[in-house]
């Protein structure tokens, strides 16, 4: 069956994502997903909260810091640690027994990978959604996809609800299964799409974050 998953997600267990898991849900179906990848920044088990909540096809996984850039690892049981190289951080996903996908590699202002992407890497992100510039690092990533014959995948990378699905994988798994849907991106049965998200949605993003930080900064000096 085709599944259709953003595979860049973060809730609020990230510090930067205004996504609760009701809303990751609630989005996720009104974009017309069957599935949703929970990647918070080094942090797991707020992935497995959500998914044991929900009816909703949801895969666990977090986005690990390595030292060369950020790493998005999915169906892993176990908190891979941050700060390792690229190399030993997707060792450490293969032997948990998870996926382990370069996300946005060519972006401005992230951690990302560029010539740390290796063979060793299950997928690679070729569209997220939030990258900068994103023609740009589209391109470059699709390059590197097909000289490291990489599977593709994309993500949206959203922290606000409204942005969930503008980048998303249609997967062909056997079952409507976490472990499925894993073996499927290994193998390639996955196809990216996306666009960039709205500029609008960006700014209302930022818009609220600032308004929550003044909110708390004002009630811990009253
Ligand atoms: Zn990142
Ligand atoms: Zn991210």
């Amino acid at each position: 069956m085709q599944i259709r998953a953003d595979l860049h997600v973060h809730t609020t267990y990230s510090k930067d994502s205004l996504i609760t898991p009701m809303e990751l849900v609630y989005y996720a179906k009104r974009r017309g997903l069957n599935a949703v990848a929970v990647t918070d920044h080094n942090y797991l088990k707020g992935a497995y909260k959500i998914a044991k909540e929900t009816d909703f096809l949801v895969i666990p996984g977090m986005e690990v810091s390595s030292a060369e850039g950020h790493i998005v690892a999915l169906n892993v049981p176990e908190l891979i640690p941050r700060g390792l190289s690229a190399v030993e951080t997707v060792e450490r996903i293969h032997k948990a027994g998870g996926v382990a996908i370069a996300c946005h590699p060519y972006v401005y202002f992230k951690g990302c990978l560029r010539e740390a992407v290796c063979s060793s890497f299950d997928a690679i992100e070729v569209i997220n959604s939030r990258a900068f510039p994103f023609g740009h690092s589209v391109r470059l990533a699709q390059q590197t996809a097909v000289r490291l014959n990489l599977s593709r995948v994309a993500g949206t990378d959203a922290h606000y609800g409204p942005q969930i699905g503008y980048g998303y994988t249609t997967i062909e798994a056997d079952e409507p299964k976490v472990e499925s849907i894993a073996k499927a991106i290994i193998d390639g049965q996955c196809t990216p799409h996306g666009r960039a998200v709205p500029v609008v949605l960006n700014a209302q993003q930022q818009l609220l974050r600032l308004r929550r930080m003044v909110k708390k900064f004002s009630s811990k000096n009253s």
